[in-house]
Order: C-alpha cells, then sequence, then structure tokens
C-alpha cells in the first residue's frame, strides 16, 4: 500500500509525486497513456528523423518556476537552450519587433515607446524571483512581498488594451497583444494585461528555454527523477474509479475536474461535485506540425534569432481574431503561435532540414480545417513558405483531447481563464487542490497557478497533502 497515489503522470502530477517522495512517503503513479508526460511528449508526427513537440514547445514558465530551479533534471539528462531572442513578432511592413532577454535590449528598438516599455517592465524585472513565488501561489496566500505584488497586480489587473495604451506605436502595441493572447480571452477582458506582463517579464528575465531532443526529455527526466527517489510509475492505466488503484492515505488527480467528479464520485459531497460540473471549459486549440525543407523563408530576417514567433500582424488584427473566436467564430486570420525548435536544436531534425510547431485558436470541440488559414498567416510574412513544406500533420481539439483527457475539446490550459476562474481553480477556497475528502486531492492545471510548464499545480497540492493527509 504506497503512501500516496497520483493519477495522471503530466508535469503536475509527477511534480506533486516527485514532492511527496523527497518528503520520505511511498507514491505510485498511474497514466493513462502508454508513455509519462500528458503536454509534455515528442514524436516524429511527420516523417522519420523530425522530432516534434506533440503538445508543449517553449518553456517560460518551467525556467522561472521553484518547483523546476530545486529539482537535479540536469543529472536525469535533461538541457535547456536558450535562443538568442525568446520572441519575434513580425508586422506587415516587412520588420519584426523583438521580446529580447534583457528590458534595455527590448525598449531599445520600440522607439519612442522605449521608455514607457523600461518604466512598465524594469521594476518588476530586477525583481523578478521574488515576484514568481507569489504569483506561482494560490492568491488566497499571505504574501511575503506586498508592495512588490501590488505593483504587479496594478498593471495586471489591467485588460491587455488598456495596458497596450501606454504604448503609441504599433511594434510595442503588437507585442502586447501577441503576449496577451495567450489568454485565450478578448484581449478587451480584466487581466488579459497578466499575461502579457508574464510572458514580458519572463522574456527579459531568464529567456524562453526549450529542451535539447524535445520536450518529452522534460517528462522523462522529471519520470527517472521521481524512480530514483523510489517512486513507481505505471502506464496505459486509465482510472475510471478510485478502486482502480491501490487504497491509499492521500490520492492526488493530474485529471481535469470532471474526471476528479466521476471517478471519486461516491467520497465527495453533492454540492463539491456540482462545482466541479460547472467548472467550464476555454477555447481550443487546432495544431499543425510541419517538416521542412530549409528555415521558414521570413521577410524580416529577426525571426530566425527567435524560438518563437507570434503571427498575427497589428494589436487590432490580433484583437479582432481573439474575440472572434470568444464568439465561437473561426477567424480568417487566426492569430498564430509558432516554435522553431530546430534552428536551435540540430537533434530535432535532418541536417539541413527543419521542424516547425504551429498552433490558432478555435472555438471548444471545432472540427473546421484551419490549415489553409494558418498557412495563409505563414506565407503573409514568409512568402514562399509553402515551398519548403516537406510534410505536415494536423490536430484539431478532437485529436488533441484524444491524445489527452485533460485538454477537453481541445482545451490545453484544463479550463477557461476567464472571470474569477483565472484564480478561484477549480472553484473558490482556501486551499484549492484539497477536497472535503480529506485524502483526496486535484493538482492539474485546473488549480492555481493554471497552465503551463512548471509543476507548481503539483508542488503547491503536493504541500497540502503532506499537511493534511501525510503529517
Ligand atoms: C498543443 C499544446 C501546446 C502547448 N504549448 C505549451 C507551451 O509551449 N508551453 C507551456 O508551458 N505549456 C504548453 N502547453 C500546456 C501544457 O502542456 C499544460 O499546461 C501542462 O502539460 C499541464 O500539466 P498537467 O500535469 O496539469 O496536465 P497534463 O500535462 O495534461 O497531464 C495530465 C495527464 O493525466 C493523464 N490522465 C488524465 N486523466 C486520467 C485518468 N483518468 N487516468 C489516468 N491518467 C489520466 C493524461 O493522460 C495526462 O498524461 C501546451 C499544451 C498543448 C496541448
Amino acid at each position: 500500500m504506497p503512501d500516496a497515489v497520483v493519477v495522471g503522470a503530466g508535469p503536475n502530477g509527477l511534480a506533486a509525486a516527485i514532492q511527496i517522495a523527497r518528503a520520505g512517503h511511498s507514491v505510485a503513479v498511474y497514466e493513462a497513456n502508454d508513455e509519462v508526460g500528458g503536454g509534455i511528449r515528442s514524436a516524429e508526427l511527420t516523417l522519420p528523423g523530425f522530432v516534434h513537440d506533440v503538445c508543449s514547445a517553449i518553456h517560460p514558465m518551467a525556467a522561472v518556476s521553484p518547483f523546476f530551479n530545486g529539482v537535479p533534471l540536469a543529472k536525469h539528462g535533461l538541457e535547456w537552450i536558450q535562443p538568442d531572442a525568446p520572441l519575434a513578432h513580425p508586422l506587415d511592413d516587412g520588420t519584426a519587433v523583438m521580446l529580447e532577454r534583457s528590458v534595455d535590449a527590448t525598449a531599445a528598438r520600440l522607439g519612442a515607446d522605449g521608455d514607457s516599455y523600461r518604466g512598465l517592465l524594469s521594476p518588476l524585472v530586477s525583481r523578478w524571483d521574488q515576484l514568481a513565488t507569489e504569483i506561482l501561489r494560490p492568491v488566497t496566500h499571505i504574501p511575503r512581498h506586498p508592495l512588490l505584488l501590488a505593483r504587479f497586480g496594478l498593471h495586471a489587473m489591467r485588460s491587455a488594451r488598456g495596458l497596450a495604451s501606454a504604448f503609441h506605436g504599433e511594434p510595442a502595441r503588437a507585442l502586447v497583444a501577441g503576449c496577451a493572447a495567450h489568454s485565450f480571452l478578448p484581449l478587451e477582458h480584466p487581466f488579459t494585461g497578466a499575461f502579457a506582463l508574464v510572458f514580458l517579464l519572463t522574456g527579459n528575465a531568464v529567456g524562453w528555454p526549450l529542451p535539447r531532443g524535445g520536450s518529452r526529455r522534460i517528462a522523462d527526466a522529471l519520470a527517472s527523477y521521481l524512480r530514483e527517489l523510489g517512486g513507481a510509475i505505471t502506464t496505459g492505466h486509465p482510472v475510471q474509479e478510485l478502486s482502480d488503484v491501490p487504497t491509499a492515505r492521500a490520492y492526488v488527480f493530474d485529471t481535469s475536474p470532471w474526471h476528479l467528479e466521476s471517478i471519486a464520485a461516491d467520497r465527495l459531497p453533492a454540492g463539491y461535485r456540482r462545482a466541479l460540473r460547472r467548472y467550464r471549459r476555454g477555447p481550443g486549440v487546432f495544431k499543425v506540425d510541419y517538416a521542412l525543407d530549409g528555415p521558414v523563408p521570413w521577410r524580416a530576417a529577426d525571426c530566425l534569432r527567435a524560438g518563437t514567433v507570434h503571427l498575427g500582424g497589428s494589436f487590432e488584427d490580433i484583437a479582432a481574431s481573439e474575440s472572434a473566436v470568444w464568439r465561437g467564430q473561426h477567424p480568417e486570420r487566426p492569430f498564430v503561435l509558432v516554435a522553431q525548435q530546430s534552428l536551435f536544436d540540430r537533434t530535432r531534425a535532418p541536417a539541413g532540414k527543419h521542424t516547425l510547431w504551429a498552433y490558432c485558436h478555435v472555438p471548444n470541440g471545432s472540427t473546421v480545417d484551419m490549415t489553409d488559414r494558418i498557412e495563409a498567416q505563414l506565407e503573409r510574412f514568409a512568402p514562399g513558405f509553402r515551398d519548403r513544406v516537406l510534410a505536415r500533420s494536423v490536430m484539431n481539439p478532437r485529436d488533441v483531447e484524444h491524445r489527452n483527457a485533460n485538454n477537453a475539446g481541445g482545451d490545453i490550459s484544463c479550463g477557461s481563464h476567464s472571470g474569477l476562474q483565472l484564480f478561484a481553480r477549480p472553484r473558490i477556497a482556501i486551499d484549492p487542490y484539497a477536497t472535503p475528502a480529506r485524502d483526496i486531492y486535484l493538482c492539474s492545471s485546473a488549480t492555481p497557478p493554471g497552465g503551463g510548464v512548471h509543476g507548481m499545480c503539483g508542488y503547491n497540492a503536493a504541500r497540502s497533502v503532506l499537511a493534511r493527509s501525510l503529517s
């Protein structure tokens, strides 16, 4: 009988298991898929020798995560690569605005907006370590750096449109829009400014790294460390009811709230089950992975310096795309997130060839084929792109869900960020990881601090497990 059972081996499930094992407890992980990783997996999706990231590609949140910074993953084979620049955002005039590894280098290319950029980012970047420990925890904690958090909060609570109003030129405004659009929300919604700030801050403070060999290397390293700590992992083991796992003192779910509700149905009170059922999905993603005959022929050559490229043009173009998705429509010119890992990691493709990772936002559960619209956006900023395509692999939201039950309808954040759900995941509570059953916990990205590869949902949940069930 293990002390703790973890259901799901995504980054949060593995982080929870590692923290519990590090405290000296036995832990057993059960994963539905045949391999560990959840949202951190890689595969030859197109042609032999081309390694594609099936889900996550770029990892700013891992770079700032107290969990990731506290585990010896380098010893278990994980090597981070920092692209020269975190992000390029090409514009229709053939130039690109660049998010660089420092505030000054970014500001230097923003013309008259450079001073405003420095004024906004410098005070936060210089104390980023302290700020990260505050914002990667539930909002209900007592802050250690209240003034710093308040300074961040004043900007973060604004909409992206409000935040962008500090800038007059299109480059800075477009940069804000692309980073804010990671929220999957219309750019007029409150707190979309928080997404823009966090992505700009991480770019300037720690970079946006990618793992050598593919995202699966993160999962391999986490699993290897967990095994070294004595943890057991069983794959190909979908859990449908509690009797599918051994009896334990604590059960920790790296699943969606809806799956937790159904798996632990007779252990949870009706009110809590209702709250889990009311938890809302966000939009989905439509993803295309490419094998290319050469690098993308960007009009703005600077784009070749960046690991990530935001395609969408101006602030207004991106705002229109995100609000269309929110209204249940499929934008003609979607905002497209692109990663070009093989430019910086030669293990991803045969010599002289390249991979490209791209997705756009679509309504939850959509079955519309967005391939042509994604490629039209690539051609808009890289004429001749299609001529470089050797093969493509396409995933609509249903395919995304099929690969991982946590991504219902293609929602890669395991729940919308709108309204209170940004903070109160899966419901308003002092301890959002604990359930009314004293031995059952939720640790997926449906808990604070939400989506992204940082392991902090699992790390925070493990603290609750250790205090309540394993003390
Ligand atoms: C296409 C895509 C692109 C992304 N890009 C990025 C990116 O570039 N950077 C970034 O930081 N993040 C990115 N993400 C998001 C990131 O992958 C997730 O936020 C992160 O993986 C969430 O971790 P998790 O542990 O909460 O859940 P997941 O990684 O979703 O893992 C949950 C695991 O639980 C398993 N599971 C679920 N139900 C059961 C059950 N009943 N029984 C057994 N096992 C079960 C699943 O199979 C899965 O392995 C992306 C995601 C996708 C899909």
